[in-house]
């Protein structure tokens, strides 16, 4: 194995930063893995690097075709780029594991012919046996290396013989494997507790270990960055690159991201594991960037920061600018859901309006509603633009401006009233309104202001409760939005208009009369 044949230039001074991000094609693009493709190509754009894609489909079983397309998706999503990769072509290809599988079997072939590795022919069987004897004895699982040093005939007549070989990698049996971590310091296992390894399956896909090292060897990864559950491995790994004579890549096992719990981002019970999610409840791809570069590098002195949140805003430049592996750290990054989604409200707010309108134009079309061409639809997203924080959100806090929405009567009756004087208090609205509508300013949320501020004097309503249980929350809220909570009242019922705001409020009545007094 020569190794970085696609290298044609000078190989005499430093080796160009080059970085992989080696996901494999079972399922979606995990959240993680979006972690990692930023920390890889802020990296590599730091350094004047490339940022690579390699696919690692070499797993036939829980292959999934789609899913390297949605990988793609979401780091495109995301705002990140990669210079090579199976569909951005390069130098260093096939960048498809599945394709490379000569490479794969080449190197296996070399390992055996070097002694370094060996053919195993021991049955599914006979392997389930040793490893129940081995727990009976309270041992650690381990190859008891029945097939090494003999030839096929030789090992056939022992019996729990399978025909069709795997290859495993010799591994010492003492002494000690330290390597650097460029994250976290130095780091030393012990041999003896380590078994030899499949490196090639009896099918001819080579695993993991041996087809990530090939890989990262032939196309000239200079700086290995993947997930900290593969700590363990280094020292097989190691042991490949000593076969060959390689030298070693810096490595750095980036910390995990973790939920407010400590506990670990599942697929199976948590949805934000997958990177579409974010997508589909309304996260904008800028603040998602935002919120994961913050939990690796720190941006002093920040042009904006939100006190509210205690978190500045900046871009990928700035993670650029900032990325150090050194200053990572190795402990676990808490991925905090609410913290990233008032940052989200931040990156809402400072959209125009008709940005917003754009943002939020799938959503509304996927709850049913179709108001895209209605001149209300801006003026309702005025109102509710502070307060968004999901662009998911927004069927909600709009479907009132749109359509009479069902809610549930006794509603209509704020807490410390009964439903007499609720009733009192709405028929005094509703005459009002007939006013507003009728006055001389026109339906405004001025006028409408003035006038329901008169009303509340004339009911004696004195204190800010009180006036709430007419209009903040109370019952002149909910007869025109049907919700007790929402955008500033009077501004509301100026972009319903006054017809829908009278129709409303006499349906009301009709719903506090039906209610048993
Ligand atoms: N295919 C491996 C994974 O998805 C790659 C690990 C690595 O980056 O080396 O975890």
């Amino acid at each position: 194995m020569t190794g970085a044949h696609y290298m044609d230039s000078d190989s005499s001074s430093t080796p160009p930063v080059r970085v992989r991000l080696a996901p494999s094609p079972t399922g979606f693009l995990h959240i993680g893995n979006a972690f990692l493709a930023l920390i890889d190509a802020a990296f590599a754009r730091r350094h004047g690097g490339r940022f690579l894609i390699r696919i690692e489909d070499t797993d036939q079983e829980r292959f999934i075709p789609e899913a390297e397309a949605a990988i793609y998706d979401g780091l495109r999503w995301l705002g990140l780029e990669w210079d090579e990769g199976p569909d951005a072509g390069g130098p260093a290809g096939p960048y498809r594991q599945s394709e490379r599988l000569p490479r794969y079997q080449a190197a296996a072939a070399e390992l055996v012919g070097m002694g370094r590795a060996y053919h195993c022919w021991c049955s599914p069987e006979r392997l389930d046996e040793m490893r129940r004897q081995q727990q009976g004895r309270k041992q650690p699982p381990k190859y008891d290396r029945l097939c090494l040093g003999k030839t096929e005939a030789e090992r056939k007549a022992l019996g729990g013989y399978s025909e069709r070989p795997v290859v495993r990698l010799l591994m010492p049996t003492e002494g000690q494997a330290t390597f650097q971590d460029a994250i976290r310091g130095p780091i030393t296992f012990e041999y003896a507790l380590l078994q030899d390894p499949v490196i090639l399956r009896s099918n001819g896909f080579a695993v993991y270990h041996l087809a990530a090292m090939v890989d990262d060897r032939e196309m000239g990864i200079s700086h290995v960055l993947r997930g900290e559950e593969w700590i363990s491995s280094t020292p097989i790994h190691m042991q490949i690159y000593d076969a060959f004579g390689w030298e070693l890549p810096v490595i750095a096992h980036t910390p995990l991201l973790l939920n407010t719990d400590r506990g670990k981002i599942s697929k199976r019970k948590h949805p934000w594991a997958k990177m579409s999610w974010f997508r589909e409840e309304g996260f904008l791809p800028a603040a998602l960037l935002n919120y994961l570069g913050g939990l690796v590098v720190h941006v002093p002195d920040p042009e904006n920061v939100d006190p509210s949140v205690d978190r500045e805003l900046f871009g990928f430049d700035e993670i650029v600018e900032h990325i150090d592996l050194q200053r990572i750290g190795p402990s676990g990054k808490i991925f905090d859901l609410d913290k990233l989604t008032s940052l989200n409200g931040q990156y809402i707010r400072r959209l125009s309006l008709g940005e917003l309108q754009d943002a939020v134009h799938p959503f509304l079309e996927a709850a049913g509603l179709h108001v895209g061409g209605d001149p209300k639809l801006p003026r309702a997203l005025a109102l509710e633009h502070e307060r968004l924080r999901r662009l998911s959100e927004a069927p909600y806090v709009l479907s009132f401006f749109f359509r009479d929405e069902d809610y549930d009567a006794s509603l209509l009756i704020p807490k410390g009233l009964d439903r007499n004087r609720a009733l009192e208090l709405l028929r005094a609205a509703r005459r009002e309104i007939d006013s507003v509508a009728s006055g001389p300013e026109g339906w405004t949320a001025t006028a409408l202001e003035a006038s329901f501020r008169a009303l509340a004097e004339r009911l004696g309503l004195k204190t800010g409760r009180e006036r709430g249980q007419l209009i903040g929350a109370g019952v002149v809220r909910v007869a025109v939005t049907g919700r007790t909570a929402g955008p500033p009242l009077f501004e509301t019922m100026e972009v319903l208009g006054d017809e829908t705001v009278i129709r409303r409020m006499d349906e009301a009545l009709n719903r506090l009369l039906s209610l048993a007094a």
